[in-house]
């Protein structure tokens, strides 16, 4: 596993939460941000546990 990326990802995964994320698929709630118009759950590779990487916003901060 890598954390490192020199891709700009700004924030990294400890960044700041703007909005609440819903997985499409399983129901689960992140925190996310914004990231080329999609959104990417915090603290996570960019995906849900079950591996899913579409989410909807439910509650924008
Ligand atoms: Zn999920």
């Amino acid at each position: 596993m890598v954390e490192r990326s020199e891709r700009g990802d700004e924030g990294g995964p400890g960044g700041e939460p703007e909005a609440i994320g819903q997985c499409t698929e399983c129901g689960e709630v992140y925190a996310v941000q914004h990231e080329d118009g999609d959104l990417r759950p915090i603290g996570t590779d960019g995906v849900c546990e079950c591996g899913n990487d579409v989410f909807e916003s439910v509650t924008e901060l």
